[in-house]
């Protein structure tokens, strides 16, 4: 079709191309149609033919198309930062746009540097996060993540003041025996030991998932970890980041993941349903303190992208709120999560292969292992996920893989994120065909 010039990530696999999509279908050139069972990278919330948010964008196009956000404001974002503050825990106050993920998360920990600096704090510089976390792709958020196989290539990294105390995954990683709020404390605690440890007077912030995405496929917390993770960063004045670039904008049924564990952060990032991937737009939202500590003190946030506040996006934005609210989606997700879970279960719950199925709403991870019992994951070379999203591909179902053990100790999974406008038979569709593709794979492995 054309001549080859698109640096591909994947460089050694033939994509077909997209040319179309309808509701939860993309259409490729050979007419071939995908059931997207994971919304990419659970962004497309809305599907692929959201009619109200193209047109909010084609308008806003008409009207005004950029402008740079040190001349101006424009009326969609600051139509979508009130509604954004509107959903948000009531600590929330300011909205800040940015293009994407990881722009979010190293807006969080850039501001959370400033602001100690302008209240005269300057040595808080530390940021704690977790081991087997992803909080974006650029060098600081990578620093920031604690997954081995997407940073240690590039080690050293060049934020040095990051570190990492354990996840939060139970069936995972408990020892025998313990309970699963006694573990919870038990991890959570750590949070208190690296403070200690570093001297609270040197610490900035704590940067999780409130469930963990990509890393470790849809792991909810156990019962009263975040009530411990905030007693502790309170009592140290420990700003708490939470990175809902996955999991929030109504993904789990709640416009906020934080929502379903009292959490009360200081910063939240979000991103991809944001704008349904219509358009590219995430957002950092920060707490009035630390709003104010900018506003009087230096003026000036030192940090900025040339597409901050993209009136186009945040048009997007603001019509994926309004098709949220209009349609009753995050009752919708909430109903066909429940769906999904009884189906999963129904279909995996005794799969030699699944160890765990997990999830929230309509974000489930399913961890594939070389038998129950064990949990032993498979050896990474052996690909699993990778080879389980390219069979369900083959079958036209969308998968999102995540594969390689981490810190020697989990495995592959399979993250599912379907778009919120499913009907009922497409949760059916999508468990039969990954069924088939797990079958094809496991074949291959006999
Ligand atoms: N944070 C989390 C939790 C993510 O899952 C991701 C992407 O998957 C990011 C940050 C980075 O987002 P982006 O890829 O839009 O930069």
């Amino acid at each position: 079709m054309c001549a080859d010039h698109v640096f591909p990530r994947h460089t050694r696999v033939d994509l077909p191309v997209v040319v179309a999509g309808d509701g939860a279908w993309l259409i490729d050139a050979n007419g071939k149609k995908y059931l997207d069972g994971c919304g990419g990278a659970a962004v497309s919330c809305l599907g692929h033919s959201a009619k109200p948010v193209l047109d909010a964008v084609k308008q806003q196009q008409d009207t005004i198309s950029y402008a740079h956000t040190s001349f101006f404001t424009s009326e969609p974002a600051e139509k979508l930062a009130d509604k954004l503050i509107e959903l948000a825990p009531d600590n929330m106050e300011r909205v800040y746009f940015v293009s994407g993920g990881s722009e979010a998360t190293e807006s969080a920990i850039k501001l959370a540097r400033q602001y100690f600096l302008e209240i005269g704090q300057p040595e808080r510089k530390h940021i704690i996060a977790r081991k087997q976390s992803y909080h974006g792709n650029t060098l600081g958020a990578l620093s920031a993540g604690g997954n081995m196989w997407r940073k240690a290539q590039f080690e050293p990294l060049m934020v040095p003041s990051m570190v990492h105390i354990d996840a939060c995954h139970y069936w995972r990683f408990a020892e025998p025996g313990e309970g699963e709020f006694d573990y919870g404390q038990r991890v959570a605690n750590q949070l208190e030991e690296m403070i200690q440890q570093l001297g609270p007077q040197n610490v900035a912030a704590f940067i999780a998932e409130p469930i963990v995405g990509a890393t470790m496929g849809a792991v909810p917390p156990v019962e009263g970890y975040y009530d411990r993770i905030q007693e502790i960063c309170k009592e140290h004045g420990v700003l708490l980041i939470m990175d809902e670039v996955m999991v929030g904008c109504g993904r789990t049924g709640k416009y906020f993941a934080s929502e379903h564990y009292n959490i009360k952060p200081d910063m939240i990032c979000i991103a991809k349903g944001i704008a349904a991937g219509i358009q590219p737009l995430a957002a950092m939202l920060c707490s009035a303190e630390i709003y104010r500590a900018i506003k009087d003190g230096s003026g000036f946030f030192q940090h900025g992208h040339t597409y901050l506040a993209h009136p186009s996006a945040c048009a997007a934005g603001l019509a994926v709120l309004e098709e949220i609210e209009s349609r009753n989606l995050l009752e919708r997700v909430t109903e066909l999560g429940a769906k999904l879970e009884a189906g999963l279960q129904k279909a995996f719950g005794q799969h030699p292969h699944v160890g765990d199925i997990r999830g929230k709403g309509l974000f489930w991870g399913l961890e594939l292992v070389t038998d129950r019992q064990s949990k032993s994951p498979f050896d990474p070379k052996l690909g699993i996920a990778g080879r389980a999203k390219k069979a369900a591909f083959a079958r036209g179902l969308m998968i999102y893989p995540m594969g390689g053990t981490i810190d020697g100790k989990s495995g592959d999974h399979i993250l599912l994120a379907p778009p919120f406008i499913y009907e009922d038979e497409h949760i059916d569709m999508l468990i039969e065909r990954l069924a088939l593709a797990l079958d094809d794979v496991f074949a291959e492995q006999q």
